[in-house]
C-alpha cells in the first residue's frame, strides 16, 4: 500500500511522543519503574580478561558508580585475596550512598570473613546445575539446601542483608531450583537469585522462570545476565517484566568471557520504557565518564557502537537521515543524546552526504545561509572528492565550503559576511574517536554537523 502523506503536525525535537509511542500497557507484575541495580563491576568485572583492579581504582570506580545512583555495589570476595580483603573492607567503609555487597561462596570459611568487612549484604552463591554439581563440586541437592541454611542463618546473626544465588540456573532442574529457592526464601533471606551463567537463556526462558519463581517465594528476585549469545539486555529487561525486582551490570559489560548486562545499555533499554523515572533515579550524564573510566583501568576502547556512549551512537551519515534530522532529530534518534551528556553528530565528508546537512554546515561557520543552489554544487563537490580520494576530514570540507563561498560571492562581486562564528576544531566530544567536529547549533534542532571521516 502506498503511504498516504500525512497532515499531523511534527512534534518538537524535545517532545516525548516519538517515545511514548513505544510503551506497552504494564501488568502487575512489571517492575520495569521499580527496580534496583547492583552493579558488579568491582566482582563479575574483575574477572574480565584485562582487568586487574588496584585498590585506587576500586575506589574511583566505587565512588563513580555511586555517583551514577546505583543502588548496590558488588565486591570480590574477601576470601579471594589479602588485598581483596582490604579493599572490600576500605570500600565498605567509604560512607557511600549505595550499599555495598561482597559476593562469597556458600561456604562458613567465606561468610566470616564477609562480615567482619563492614559489607551490608552478602551475596551468596552455589552452583545447582547437574554440570556442576557433577564435574564442580560434587553435592547433592540434600547437601546444598542444608549448607546454604547453615550460611544464611550465620549471616542474618550479623545482620546483613542476605542474597542465595544458584549458578547456572537455567540448566538446573527446574523442580530442584524451586524447592531450593522456597526453602532459602522461608529462611528470610532478602533475595533468591537467577544466575544465567553460560549465556544460554532467551527473554522468553527468562519471562517464564522469573514468573513461575515470583508465585513461589515471596522475598525479592535478582537476576545475573551473561552475553554469550547477544541477550543479556533483552533478558534483564524481560526478568524485569516478569517481576524480578534487581538487575546485575557491570560497566561497558565487562566480565567472565565477554561479560554480563552492561550498565549503559540497560539505562538505554529501560529510558525507552521510563524515561521519566530512569532520568530522575539516576545520574545519566555521568555514563559517559564512567565508561571511560572502567574502559582506562581495563585498557580497552570503549567499543564503537557501545549504547549511548560508542563514537558512532549519534553519527547520522545517509543523506536522507541527515535532512530528517536536522528538522527534527526523534525522526531518527531514540534516546536523547543530550539527557546522557553527549552530542549528535552528522557526517557529510563523504559520498553518501545530502544538501541539506552541507547547508546547516554554511550556517554552522558563521556564514549566511546559501542558496539552495549553491548547496548542492558544493555537495556535489564533496561526494566527487569523496570518489577520489575517500572520506573527507573537518578540515578538507570546512576548507571545501569556503572556497565555494568565496567565489560565488566574488562572481556577485559580494564579500560573504564575515565570519560571526569562526569555527575553531573544538576538542571531540569525549565519547568520540571520529574526528568529527561537534560545534553547538541555534535550536530548535540542536545538530552538530560535521565532516566525520568515517566510511
Ligand atoms: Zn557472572
Amino acid at each position: 500500500m502506498t503511504p498516504q502523506p500525512t497532515s499531523s503536525p511534527m512534534p518538537s525535537p524535545t517532545s516525548a511522543p516519538a517515545i511514548a509511542q513505544l510503551l506497552r500497557p504494564i501488568d502487575s507484575f512489571s517492575r520495569v519503574r521499580n527496580f534496583s541495580i547492583i552493579d558488579t563491576t568491582l566482582r563479575e568485572g574483575e574477572q574480565f580478561a584485562t582487568a586487574h583492579f588496584d585498590t585506587a581504582t576500586k575506589v574511583a570506580i566505587a565512588r563513580a558508580l555511586d555517583a551514577f545512583g546505583v543502588e548496590y555495589i558488588e565486591l570480590t570476595s574477601p576470601a579471594a585475596s589479602e588485598q581483596s580483603r582490604r579493599d572490600c573492607e576500605l570500600i565498605a567503609n567509604l560512607g557511600l550512598r549505595a550499599k555495598v555487597l561482597t559476593h562469597i561462596r556458600c561456604h562458613m570459611d567465606d561468610a566470616r570473613i564477609a562480615v567482619q568487612t563492614g559489607v551490608r549484604g552478602v551475596n551468596v552463591v552455589m552452583g545447582t546445575s547437574s554440570y556442576l554439581r557433577e564435574f564442580s563440586h560434587g553435592k547433592d541437592m540434600a547437601f546444598i539446601v542444608k549448607a546454604a541454611g547453615e550460611v544464611i542463618r550465620f549471616l542474618q546473626s550479623h545482620n546483613v542483608e542476605v542474597r542465595f544465588s544458584s549458578e547456572d540456573s537455567f540448566r538446573t532442574d527446574l523442580v530442584d531450583l524451586l524447592t531450593l529457592y522456597r526453602a532459602v526464601d522461608q529462611l528470610g533471606v532478602h533475595r533468591v537469585g537467577i544466575a544465567d551463567t553460560v549465556g544460554c537463556a532467551d527473554p522468553r526462558q527468562v519471562y517464564d522462570l522469573v514468573r513461575t519463581l515470583r508465585g513461589v517465594v515471596s522475598c525479592d528476585i535478582e537476576t545475573h545476565f551473561h552475553n554469550d549469545t547477544g541477550c543479556a539486555i533483552a533478558n534483564a529487561y524481560a526478568a524485569l517484566e516478569a517481576g524480578a525486582t534487581h538487575i546485575d551490570t557491570c560497566v561497558l559489560g565487562i566480565g567472565e568471557r565477554n561479560g554480563i548486562t552492561p550498565l549503559g545499555g540497560l539505562m538505554a533499554r529501560l529510558y525507552t520504557a521510563a524515561r521519566d523515572h530512569v532520568s530522575n533515579k539516576y545520574a545519566l550524564r555521568t555514563l559517559p565518564a564512567l565508561d571511560q573510566l572502567v574502559a582506562d583501568a581495563v585498557g580497552i576502547d570503549v567499543p564503537f557502537n557501545n549504547f549511548i556512549t560508542g563514537s558512532s551512537a549519534f553519527t547520522h551519515k545517509a543523506g536522507i537521515h541527515a535532512k530528517a534530522i536536522l528538522n527534527n532529530p526523534s525522526t531518527y534518534e531514540i534516546l536523547r543524546p543530550e539527557d546522557f551528556g553527549v552530542e549528535r553528530t552528522v557526517a557529510i565528508g563523504h559520498r553518501l552526504t545530502g544538501w541539506n546537512a552541507v547547508k546547516a554546515r554554511v550556517v554552522q561557520l558563521g556564514f549566511a545561509d546559501c542558496d539552495d543552489v549553491l548547496a548542492k554544487r558544493m555537495t556535489a563537490a564533496i561526494k566527487a572528492e569523496a570518489d577520489r580520494n575517500g572520506a573527507q576530514s573537518p578540515a578538507q570540507v570546512d576548507a571545501l565550503i569556503r572556497t565555494f563561498l568565496a567565489n560565488d560571492a566574488a562572481e556577485k562581486k559580494m564579500t560573504p559576511a564575515p565570519a560571526r562564528n569562526e569555527v575553531t576544531p573544538m576538542a571531540p566530544v569525549a565519547v568520540t574517536t571520529t574526528k568529527a567536529v561537534p560545534v553547538a547549533v541555534p535550536s530548535p534542532a540542536p545538530v552538530a554537523v560535521a565532516a566525520a571521516v568515517e566510511i
